[in-house]
Formats: C-alpha cells, sequence, structure tokens
C-alpha cells in the first residue's frame, strides 16, 4: 500500500535498517544519562541543527509530541495569555489546550483563502506569546515565508509557531519567530512518539522571567537537561536515534525544500487540469506539504475506496472538512514513482466519470 496520508505518513524506506542497527548498536539497552546517550543526541541535534540550517543560537528539544509542545508553552512561556491566530482545527485545537491551562488565553479566527491582518494581531501588547499555526493540516492551508518576516519587523513578542507538518519538508525564517515545533510522523518520514522544540534566545530569556519549574516537562527543566544532553525523564531513544539517521542522510532543507514546492505546484496544475477541485481557491495560501481536495460526501468516499483497491491510502478529511475532502501528504519520503501513480489513477477516475 502506498500512504499519502499526512500523519502518521510513509517512513523512510531506510528506516527498516536503521531498525535493526539500532538494536545492534547496544544504545536502546543503556542508560540515557550514560556517555554513549549523550554522545547519540549531542549527535543527533547537530545534524538536525545542520540539515535544518537552524541558527547557531538557537536550541533544540526532543519531546514526544506536538500536543506535548501545546503543554509545554501553555505551562512555562504564557504567564497569563496568549493570542492564537487559527482558521481550521488544529490551531483551534492549540487555543483550547492552552485555555485549559491559561483561561484569559484568545483566539482570533481568520478566513481560510485570507491572511490574517498583521495589525490585528499586534494591537494588544499585553499578549505574551502570538501563537502560529505554519501550516494547517486539516484545510491544507499555510502562512507564506513573507508573512513571518514582516510579523517580526512589527513585533518584539514572543512568536510561537505549530509547524508540525512542515518541518522539514519546507525550508523556514527561523528567526522570524521564537518557538518552532513538529512531531515527526509527518515531514520526517520517521514513525511516531517524538517531537522537535525549537528555541530562540528571546523564548529562552522568557521562560527564565516566568520561572516555571513545576512540572516534568516545563520548559526550563527540559532544557536544563538537555544543555547536558540529557532528558528530564527517560526518553524515547530509538526515536531519536533514528531521527539522527535519517537527518544524516537526507539533503539540505533549501534542497528539499525546492523539491517539495515544485511538487506542490505540480500537483495543483494537475487537479486543476484534471477536474479536481481544491479546498483552497487562494493561490497565496495553498499548502505546499498537504493537498485538501474537495468533492461531495458520495464522490469522496468512492474514490477513497477505489484508491484503496489499487493499492492507495489517500488523507482523510479532517475536522469541519471530514467527508466533503480527501487529503494528499506532498512529504519528503514519498517519491516521485508513488506520486505518478497516483497521478495516473486520479486521472483514469475522472476519465471514468466524466
Ligand atoms: C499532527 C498535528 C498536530 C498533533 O501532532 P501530535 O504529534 O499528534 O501531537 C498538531 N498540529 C498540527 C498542525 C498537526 O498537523
Amino acid at each position: 500500500m502506498i500512504t499519502f496520508y499526512p500523519g502518521p505518513s510513509k517512513v523512510y524506506p531506510q528506516v527498516e535498517q536503521y531498525l535493526s542497527d539500532a538494536y545492534q548498536s547496544g544504545i536502546l539497552s543503556v542508560n540515557h544519562r550514560s556517555e554513549p546517550f549523550m554522545v547519540m543526541l549531542k549527535e543527533t541535534i547537530e545534524v538536525m541543527k545542520s540539515k535544518l540550517d537552524i541558527p547557531e543560537a538557537y536550541e533544540i528539544y526532543f519531546c514526544s509530541s506536538a500536543t506535548e509542545c501545546w503543554e509545554i508553552i501553555a505551562q512555562s512561556l504564557i504567564a497569563t495569555k496568549s493570542l492564537h491566530l487559527h482558521n481550521g482545527a488544529f490551531g483551534e485545537k492549540w487555543l483550547e489546550y492552552t485555555q485549559k491551562i491559561k483561561p484569559k488565553s484568545k483566539g482570533f479566527s481568520f478566513d481560510k483563502n485570507s491572511l490574517p491582518i498583521i495589525s490585528d494581531i499586534i494591537s494588544d501588547q499585553e499578549d505574551e506569546v502570538i501563537c502560529l499555526t505554519h501550516n494547517e493540516t486539516s484545510n491544507g492551508t499555510a502562512l507564506p515565508f513573507s508573512f513571518f518576516t514582516e510579523l517580526r519587523e512589527q513585533t518584539s513578542q514572543v512568536i510561537a509557531v505549530d509547524a508540525t507538518s512542515s518541518i522539514a519538508g519546507v525550508e523556514f525564517p527561523w528567526e522570524a519567530a521564537d518557538v518552532w515545533y513538529a512531531s515527526v510522523q509527518k515531514c520526517f518520514g520517521l514513525p511516531a512518539g517524538l517531537s522537535v522544540l525549537i528555541a530562540s534566545p528571546r523564548a529562552i530569556k522568557l521562560a527564565e522571567k516566568i520561572g516555571d519549574r513545576d512540572f516534568y516537562n516545563s520548559f526550563l527543566f527540559v532544557r536544563d537537561n538537555f544543555l547536558k544532553y540529557q532528558t528530564p525523564y527517560t526518553p524515547n531513544a530509538l526515536g531519536i536515534y533514528l531521527a539522527g539517521r535519517v537527518m544524516r542522510q537526507v539533503e539540505p532543507i533549501a534542497s528539499i525544500s525546492k523539491q517539495t514546492k515544485k511538487r506542490a505546484a505540480e500537483w495543483y496544475e494537475f487537479l486543476a487540469e484534471n477536474g479536481y477541485s481544491i479546498l483552497i481557491d487562494e493561490q497565496e495560501v495553498r499548502s505546499d506539504t498537504v493537498i485538501a481536495v474537495s468533492g461531495s460526501k458520495d464522490q469522496v468516499a468512492n474514490l477513497k475506496k477505489s484508491a484503496k483497491e489499487n493499492g492507495i491510502l489517500l488523507g482523510n478529511g479532517y475536522g469541519a472538512w471530514k467527508e466533503t475532502t480527501f487529503r494528499i501528504a506532498n512529504f519528503p519520503a514519498i517519491t516521485q514513482n508513488e506520486i505518478d501513480q497516483l497521478k495516473n489513477f486520479l486521472k483514469s477516475e475522472a476519465n471514468r466519470l466524466a
């Protein structure tokens, strides 16, 4: 079965060998405060920073999921309230989770075919953290690169970005925001159970000012451990090992990003040419990594069923678009050959129905 599911998604085929190497190497049985583990963690962080072109002054911590990152940010980086811009299910969930911990946090919804207005975002200087979802996996929208750089020019507030379904798939202006995070079962092409939290000096300073150390995953406690190449709790050593191996294997992000964007442009062109309707009309806010295609409930159900019979797994719709869209992951681990197979299938379905 070829999978285009946008998470968990296709893992790099090399992972099979890396799993066996991990076992053979003995790393899975060592204590996480021992030298071999610390060396492995350090090397993984270094190769990830280098391949993703993350600024030297930014720090990387591994946690368990993007959802955990929501919790860490709410506990440790927001003293009283944050502002959440959202146009879909994941942005909304982030707001809801945060409000359970910091009830004064507020949301601002914007249309899925438009960008949020920067003057609205920065109007309340009391918002300690501006929370943005780079890639809204539920509806296939994304904020363009230029949006982050423009926002950064106009505010010195801490900006946190959920880039769960785009980090390792496209390039980012890292310095235009302070916290970036992703879980690895999307663009990293890795099995689930690990997330990457990237923090700027400004984010670290804010965490220090707030001083939260009340939880096992408090930002400062996590950071203290990572500065020693350790972790607060017994970590997912296999996940970290696999992340290091895959990062060593992949091309630098500039080259991956170029390929992702080229493939995305080809996808959008192909879909339009073959009579498929793309959920998002406005080209500027279409995602490069998750493509949402809309149709009637019956059309979508039949297409997914027929795809499955042809050995292809399409992504279900999500949230409000659960039954009236299907999603196509455009993640780096998917090969051109697999994309061509899906295109052939979609073309023949379009001809059959025409
Ligand atoms: C998948 C996803 C999440 C949740 O990731 P988990 O690893 O399940 O916690 C959060 N935000 C976005 C944008 C996602 O795509």
